[in-house]
């Protein structure tokens, strides 16, 4: 028995013994993927548990060192992954490019300038009790890393992790989604070509019974990228273990196009915000608020903008490709179904695209109302629902009052007033007058708020969330014992004094009542 990558749904993996791999663009069958049972997963934890005590002794230099070299994998077979990428999604081959194999070099050179400063060791404040006590503090890799990922960016979302898993000194296993096992071929192909020990990236493949058999074994902690859904049974593995889990979930971005928007910019922006990947991004523009102002004009220049992208697979030079899991189509579907009943309006496309393979048009939906299903829920395909606002007070409300809260952007010529509205937006990025690329800025930390998940990747925070912090206090006076040891007798009062010296601000004191503690002696005979 196999999994179908056609399939509407996929059925639980205990059955099922292959992947069978279809293009989204022909609906062919192009692979054939073994899938790891529990024993292979818990092998493969096994090498990377007995992969890990090596490499993370290696210097942070010397994995940095071992891990550019992929740069130079790229440099030789970029193009020949992006056409593969592009065979296992159908997305045109400049997103392939761009939006999935560009985040590695950034990446490396990002960690390259500050993993030192964010990883080292740091000497922190001491409080004045505790002088002339010395306090640092440092990290140190968690240990096996377990890496669930989704179909949309199947190579990105992956491997992003990875690195910075590995570059803080953890060894990986990856799990890539069902949908999309040639991208996690590519990921287990790159690694073997740099020559990284043995154990130190696994990949296992299979579905969600993959998935949850990588969460049970022996790893010591899930970076998990999906669905609220799913990560709602990862957390919960995970909480069995107990081990730490990240969880990347979905968003609902809104877009909020203010009286002075940059008009041809934030139009353009808008059918890319929309449109890139297929609208098959977790930030994508899914609520595009426009004010009263300036609504007209906009949505019809809009209209006219997504009427002329073209759609088609990776060798038709098209904009817009396939969708990659034929399950989504019937979301898309489904929302667009109830939102016209309720009375939104299509302007464009609306229905799926009269050829082989996963094709649904770029669609453009007005009147969309808060109650409605493409409003509340995800949809995660080629739609973008534009609601007309008052004013941008509107529109901030509204953006704010929404279960998800991953990415939104704000368009304005006034630069203050833009960063104002994105300061009281609440999700975990924010980009004025620009949309999406802040998610490939590797300095810029990644992740959302509400049910758009939990912790950061990406920045200083996504390296750090790879470790464990560990405090070291240390005493360089070397006394006999410290005032506040044994015993305690006759020490009260200076205690007195040192603890409301504290409390009042007054160093004087504080000095005092140490002194006071510290004259107290042993009786003759205590040593
Ligand atoms: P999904 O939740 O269906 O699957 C994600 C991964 O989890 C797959 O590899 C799947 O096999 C695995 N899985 C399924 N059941 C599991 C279980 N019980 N235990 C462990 N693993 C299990 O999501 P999807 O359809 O692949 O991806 C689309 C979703 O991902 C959307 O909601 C999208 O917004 C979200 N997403 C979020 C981000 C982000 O960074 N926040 C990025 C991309 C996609």
């Amino acid at each position: 028995m196999s999994v179908d990558t056609a399939a509407e749904s996929t059925p639980p993996m205990s059955a099922a013994q292959t992947i069978c791999k279809r293009s989204p663009v022909s609906g062919e069958v192009i692979g054939e993927f073994p899938i790891s049972d529990e024993a292979a997963v818990a092998a493969a934890v096994a090498r990377a548990r007995a992969a890990f005590p090596a490499w993370s002794a290696l210097s942070l230099e010397a994995r940095m060192e071992r891990l550019d070299r992929l740069r130079h994998v790229l440099v030789e077979r970029g193009e020949e992954f992006a056409a593969r990428l592009s065979e296992d999604t159908g997305k045109p081959r400049i997103e392939s490019l761009s939006t999935e194999l560009l985040l590695v070099p950034t990446l490396l050179d990002y960690h390259r300038k500050v993993a030192a400063k964010v990883l080292g060791r740091r000497k922190v404040w001491t409080p004045i009790y505790l002088a002339p006590k010395a306090s640092y503090v440092e990290h140190f890799p968690r240990g096996v890393i377990g890496v669930i990922s989704p179909w949309n960016f199947p190579f990105q979302l992956a491997i992003a992790p990875i690195l910075q898993a590995l570059t803080a000194g953890n060894t990986c296993v990856l799990k890539p989604s069902e949908v999309t096992p040639i991208a996690g071929e590519l990921i287990r192909e790159v690694f073997a070509a740099i020559d990284l020990p043995a154990g130190v990236v696994e990949v296992v493949q299979g579905d969600g019974g993959t998935g949850a058999a990588l969460c049970r074994a022996d790893v010591d902690m899930i970076f998990f990228t999906g669905s609220v859904a799913t990560g709602r049974k990862v957390m919960a593995a995970c909480a069995a273990r107990p081990i730490p889990c990240e969880l990347e979930l979905g968003g609902k971005d809104a877009m909020i196009i203010c009286e002075d928007a940059p008009l041809e910019r934030a139009v353009r922006g808008a059918a890319w915000g929309g449109f890139t990947n297929a609208g098959q991004a977790c930030i994508s523009v899914e609520r595009l608020f426009v004010v009263d102002a300036i609504y007209d004009r906009f949505v019809a220049l809009f209209e006219r903008e997504v009427g002329a992208l073209r759609v088609g697979g990776p060798d038709e030079d098209a904009d817009v490709g396939p969708m990659i899991f034929k399950g989504q189509l019937a979301t898309v579907e489904r929302h667009l179904r109830e939102a016209v009943a309720d009375g939104a309006k299509i302007l464009v496309g609306g229905e799926r695209v009269e050829r082989a393979g996963q094709f649904f048009a770029p669609t453009v939906i007005v009147d969309v109302r808060p109650e409605m299903s493409i409003y509340r829920e995800e949809t995660f395909g080629p739609v973008v629902p534009i609601i007309r606002v008052k004013d941008e007070e509107e529109a901030i409300r509204l953006a704010n009052s929404h279960e998800y809260g991953l990415n939104a952007s704000v368009w304005t010529r006034d630069l203050d007033r833009g960063v104002a509205i994105a300061s009281r937006l609440e999700c975990g990025q924010v980009s004025v007058n620009d949309v999406l690329s802040s998610a490939g800025h590797p300095g810029l930390p990644f992740g959302g708020v509400k049910s758009s998940g939990i912790g950061r990747y990406h920045g200083e925070e996504g390296l750090r969330a790879f470790t464990h912090v560990r405090a070291i206090l240390v005493d360089r006076a070397l006394t006999k014992a410290e005032p506040y040891w044994y015993p305690y007798g006759g020490k009260y009062r200076g205690a007195v004094e040192l603890v409301m010296g504290l409390m009042r601000k007054k160093p004087l004191k504080i000095v005092r009542g140490f002194v006071k503690m510290a004259r107290i002696k042993r009786e003759p005979g205590e040593g």
